[in-house]
């Protein structure tokens, strides 16, 4: 079983990625928790090239392609593998944000981002929990994480906004996949209808 974890900077998908993991185990299940970009020594690696450093340092299709190869090497390293074993693999984002991240940001990649998946990536996550909230909310909680914050100076409250209703549509548009969570509840409450929703999902 593979679920996926998206939504906006600060949307709390990690914290939450975490809570079901720990809850999932606790039920007895084995998990891997693992998060894009990175998820394996050399996705993590791809992580650091095009995260840190110089923004302007790599065109929009560099950075596509660079995503993409750290996907692969997730799905190669660390999902399969696990999967394999029967275990529950749970990510933080997978290529749901490419779709948005890159493929908002310059509308005209978007058939790109999705032909180079088809072509190299090729699954999709059982059931993707999409972590919704309003940018203005995400930001307050970004900036008291450094890395998001930066990442919300570079790329504004309006960019945050067209992609959260990029996400939305998306979840409209793939209703078997997506599920839906009011991420402006407190973290409990949206903890408690991620499991639910999860559970139900698995079967446990
Ligand atoms: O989810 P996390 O905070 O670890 O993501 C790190 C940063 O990478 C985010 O701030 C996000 O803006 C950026 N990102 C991106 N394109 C992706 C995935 C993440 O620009 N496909």
């Amino acid at each position: 079983r593979f679920l996926s974890f998206e939504g906006i900077d600060g949307s709390g998908k990690s914290t939450q990625a975490r809570r079901l993991a720990d809850a999932l185990r606790a039920l007895g299940a084995t998990v891997t928790l693992t998060r894009e970009p990175g998820g394996s020594p050399g996705g993590e690696d791809i992580r650091r090239l095009v995260l840190e450093g110089d923004p302007d340092r790599w065109s929009a299709e560099t950075e596509i392609l660079l995503f993409t190869a750290a996907r692969r090497d997730h799905l190669e390293k660390t999902i399969r593998p696990a999967l394999a074993r029967g275990e529950v693999v749970i990510t933080d984002r997978f290529a749901d944000s490419t779709r948005m991240y890159q493929g908002i940001s310059r509308g005209d990649l978007a058939v790109t981002v999705d032909r180079l998946h088809d072509l190299m990536i090729g699954v999709e996550p059982d059931l993707t929990l999409l972590i919704d909230i309003d940018p203005e909310v995400g930001l307050s909680r970004a900036v008291a994480r450094q890395g998001s914050e930066q990442r919300f100076e570079e790329m504004g409250l309006a960019l945050q906004a067209r992609m959260r209703a990029g996400f939305l549509a998306l979840a409209a548009a793939h209703p078997a996949r997506f599920r839906v969570i009011d991420g402006a509840r407190s973290p409990d409450q949206v903890a408690a209808d991620v499991l639910a929703t999860a559970r139900a999902h698995l079967g446990l």
